[in-house]
């Protein structure tokens, strides 16, 4: 029994649960290190992390305790931990406040635009310095045998893409794995901003998606009540849906990297192999060698 040896101490060790615990701390560090793509100092961190409320009506401005308790803490979405400053502009007609994490920024963004209609901000309007539809998108796969392309063609059904990837380098000068993007999220019928999954597998190749403000999902079953240990789900990774298994499975694969059905990641005609494969026969020369070097030649 682990509870009875030297590492009593210790927190009962779940292999998964640890893992992810793990990998998710990671992709937070890189995420909010990508804030600008510049090496950042904590300072320059929250300085990046602004919003500005401006109070649009006619009668006498509120003042600042008015604006703390009503539209900032009554919620339960914020507390003062999260804000490094909050302070009355000059004007008296617009507050300044700087989060120290961009998540909760991205959070408080998205209530105001979901309650916008709301008596309470009927005169008020939201400066930042994120737009809540553009993210800094942190991608890591455990190989690097994945390439661009196929990242892109992957994320492409999701957002756009607004930069080509930045690929951070560690101490040796080696990349280790990182795909920095920023990514404009698309919205769906309603116009609510639609998640980017936070799991992706490219045939043997698994890989995550984090960016600040991410809905948690399961990566299983891509549901937000719980996480990959607790769930029941059974997916099959030929046709991506749930409730049976790869090898009971009687439906068309579906491509996990362009998501038709009908093929696999290894025949899609999408996918980086295929295109360079198709490429090179398109060079191949169709005549022998020696009349293409006549040709060449003019003769
Ligand atoms: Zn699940
Ligand atoms: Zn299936
Ligand atoms: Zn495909």
């Amino acid at each position: 029994m682990l509870a009875n040896d030297g590492c009593s101490r210790m927190p009962i060790y779940d292999p998964i649960a640890r893992l992810e615990e793990g990998v998710r701390r990671e992709l937070e560090h890189e995420t909010e290190c990508s804030g600008s793509f510049m090496a950042s100092t904590f300072e320059s961190q929250f300085a990046n992390n602004w919003a500005r409320l401006k109070y649009t009506g006619e009668a006498d401005p509120p003042s600042r305790e008015y604006v703390g308790k009503e539209l900032l803490f009554e919620s339960n979405l914020l507390c003062a931990r999260d804000i490094h400053s909050f302070i009355a502009l000059p004007n008296r007609r617009e507050f300044e406040l700087c989060f120290y994490q961009q998540a909760t920024l991205r959070r408080f963004l998205e209530q105001h635009a979901a309650e916008s209609q709301q008596d309470k901000w009927k005169f008020w309007s939201i400066d930042s310095s994120v737009s809540i539809g553009v993210v800094n998108l942190v991608v890591k796969f455990w190989t690097g045998r994945v390439s661009d392309h196929d990242v892109e063609v992957y994320l492409n059904r999701y957002c756009s893409i607004l930069q080509k990837p930045y690929k951070p380098l560690d101490q040796f000068g080696i990349w280790y794995g990182i795909r920095k993007y920023k990514v404009e999220l698309k919205r769906d019928a309603n116009n609510h901003l639609m998640s980017l999954p936070t799991s992706v597998s490219l045939g043997p190749y698994n890989g995550r998606l984090q960016y600040p403000g991410q809905e948690v999902r399961c990566f299983i079953c891509n549901s937000t009540d719980h996480r990959v240990k607790e769930c029941r789900e059974v997916k099959c990774w030929k046709c991506a849906n749930l409730g049976h298994k790869a090898n009971a499975c009687k439906n068309d694969a579906e491509c996990s990297l362009c998501g038709q059905r009908g093929h696999s990641f290894f025949h899609c005609p999408r996918s980086f192999s295929n295109v360079a494969r198709r490429g090179t026969e398109h060079q191949k020369p169709v005549t022998d060698g020696a009349s293409d070097f006549r040709q060449r030649l003019g003769l």
